[in-house]
């Protein structure tokens, strides 16, 4: 049949059914493109910055609604069904049960937890119509608990996990890079209850497995880091990172000991630190030298001579003197965690004054009202410079013990680039990371506080031990695009694909031609090889932008000139790499490609 002839309405009709054969799953395997809900766009749309943001919404995946709200279009749901349907697999194959509780939870339990103050402005609050208080729910410990301190009495009745895919609220105070920060998304979170601490081990090591299983099966580069465990509370922790220059997380890694942490947790101690030889105490001029830098090279000494003193508030506390030699930073989180209670923060300029009296850049430990605690390090000072307490002068010589009383050392500077490793010494390597899961022991903080108890063997009664687990179902499915693209698009890995196979017919007024590639397009979805027809009337230019664009995994092209050789061509997105297949055993060759490339990811 000539060019240009108009394709036979049987073969529209048969390429029109075969999009409405289903999976067992009753997901359709085929889709063509002319009817497909996919908006592509040519330009970078200018709201995003991400890469893998700006590809999402061009490759017609997502579009905003409003600040962290998304739609989410079918491409993008069909990647999260593949993403959800491994993550069930890998939990169920562990004994965890999938349940759905509400996304709107009563402020009560929130209340009960304590949580209700310590969450802070991210929970978004509300009232029904009874005037009665209600939270959108950024995460399910209160409501699983409530459930378990009401169905369960005995020892008998665990271990337990159950877990949920759930859309959560964050109000974020700044929600950015499409899914990666979402203000609404959906998570799976999966809670552990144990009679005791070994079962809780167990619990924990069992969904540490199942996630490494997960990121793996999804084709991503990923570590595993220690990391803190925040205002969820819980004794350990562990995130699982998607390696990424764009990463908001900073990762701390040995080379020779694999020690591996987010840099919130890192700890570090026996830094480079000089600490001088003992002296008597020295009042110096020191005009308008109030930053470390300035005064280091006013004073000619290095910055790490000079004992950084910090004002720090703490909510319903007592404020606190920090001190921390004058090259390092404090880690705000290991502060928070040497000062249990209210959030904790440095002191403004204007209350620091207020409550010391003493201009900021000149507070000195020296005769503090207030109590002091101290970087490790510090213990060690013999001679450092201070503030006096009065402006424009610091004291040379000061010595913990002798001048001034540090109450307690903790560690408390922020590990970086070339410290010494905790575990080996050797020098620690950052890396920037996505974190897409992450793993706690809660212990009893919400058993306790809410009355979740077990009787135990020897019959007394004991609060049920928790672990709770999160993935992040929109941010792994980002963070992967983030991770596998290039100049011209996505680059799916086939486990997350929302289709395997592009199939390009390059003249689709050719009726002969479309009957072969109906004919093809039949034995796929035969084959269950999910597969995206462009059908369209467009150049083949624009057909191949387009799939680069889209990024699924097989390419194939049908034209006149592949057909008068009986083979198609397929091109791989990842590599790049041509080669041709027979036409009549094309459908088993991508069969048999997409399930070696499964098995190897
Ligand atoms: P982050 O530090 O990035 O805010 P988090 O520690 O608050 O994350 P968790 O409370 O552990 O996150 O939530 C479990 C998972 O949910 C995270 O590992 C992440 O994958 C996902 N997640 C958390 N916040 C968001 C968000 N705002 N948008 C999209 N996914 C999120
Ligand atoms: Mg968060």
């Amino acid at each position: 049949m000539a060019k240009d002839t108009p394709q036979p309405p049987a073969c529209l009709e048969e390429l029109t059914r075969l999009t409405r054969v289903v999976n067992k799953a009753g997901e359709p395997l085929g889709q063509k493109l002319s009817s497909y809900f996919a908006p592509t766009l040519k330009e970078d749309p200018a709201e995003a910055e991400l890469v893998s943001h700006k590809l999402m919404i061009r490759a017609g995946l997502i579009r905003k609604v409003a600040g962290g709200l998304y739609d989410y279009l079918p491409l993008m749901i069909r990647s999260i069904r593949k993403l959800e349907a491994i993550i069930r697999a890998s939990l169920n194959a562990r004994g965890a049960q999938e349940l759905l509780m509400p996304a709107v939870q009563p402020a009560e339990l929130w209340r009960e937890s304590g949580r209700d103050q310590k969450y802070g402005p991210e929970l978004l609050r509300l009232k029904d119509r009874h005037n009665r208080d209600f939270v959108i729910g950024p995460t399910h410990e209160e409501v699983v608990t409530d459930i378990i301190r009401r169905e369960i009495r005995s020892f008998r009745d665990l271990p337990l996990n159950l877990y949920q895919f759930q859309t959560k609220f964050r109000d974020e105070i700044r929600p950015r890079f499409g899914l990666m920060r979402g203000r609404e998304f959906i998570m799976k979170d999966a809670y552990s209850f144990d009679a005791d601490e070994e079962g809780a081990s167990q619990s924990y090591r069992d969904m540490y497995e199942a996630y490494e299983e997960i990121f793996r099966a999804v084709g991503l580069k990923f570590a595993v880091v220690e990391a803190d465990s925040g205002a969820i509370g819980g004794s350990h922790s562990h995130e699982f990172m998607v390696l990424a220059d764009s990463g908001e997380d900073t990762l701390i890694f040995c080379d020779s000991c694999a020690y591996a942490a987010n840099q919130e947790k890192a700890e570090l101690r026996g830094y480079a630190f000089d600490p001088g030889t003992e002296r008597p105490l020295e009042k110096v001029h020191t005009p308008d030298q109030k930053h470390v830098p300035e005064l280091a090279a006013f004073l000619k000494i290095p910055a790490s001579a000079i004992v950084k003193s910090m004002l720090f508030v703490q909510e319903g506390g007592d404020p606190v003197l920090v001190l921390i030699p004058g090259h390092r930073e404090i880690n705000p989180h290991k502060l928070q965690n040497a000062l249990p209670g209210g959030a904790v923060r440095l002191a403004e300029p204007a209350e620091a004054e207020a409550i010391t009296g003493v201009p900021m850049g000149f507070v000195t430990p020296v005769g503090a009202k207030v109590k002091i605690i101290a970087d490790a390090a510090i213990a060690q000072t013999l001679s450092g410079v201070v503030g006096t307490g009065e402006k424009d002068y610091h004291y040379l010589g000061a010595a913990p013990g002798r001048d001034f009383t540090v109450s307690a050392y903790h560690d408390l500077a922020l590990a970086t680039e070339g410290d010494p490793c905790p575990r080996c010494g050797s020098p620690l390597i950052v890396k920037k990371g996505i974190e897409v899961g992450h793993v706690f022991k809660l212990g009893t903080k919400y058993s306790e506080s809410m009355g979740a108890k077990a009787t135990l063997r020897d019959g007394t009664e004991s609060p049920i031990i928790m672990g709770c687990y999160g993935i992040g179902v929109g941010r792994t499915i980002a963070a992967s695009v983030e991770q596998s693209h290039d100049a011209d698009g996505i680059i799916w890995p086939f486990a997350l694909a929302p289709f395997t196979v592009a199939l390009l017919p390059l003249q689709p007024r050719d009726g002969a031609l479309m009957e072969s590639v109906a004919k093809l397009f039949r034995e796929l979805l035969e084959l269950e090889v999910e597969c995206l027809l462009d059908d369209r009337d467009e150049r083949p230019g624009l057909k191949f932008k387009d799939a680069d664009l889209l990024g699924l995994p097989l390419r194939v092209t049908v034209s006149t000139k592949t057909l008068a050789k009986g083979e198609v061509e397929l091109k791989e997105r990842a590599s790049g790499q041509v080669t041709f297949l027979p036409l009549d055993k094309a459908a088993s060759l991508l069969r048999d490609i997409k399930e070696k490339a499964l098995k190897n990811q």
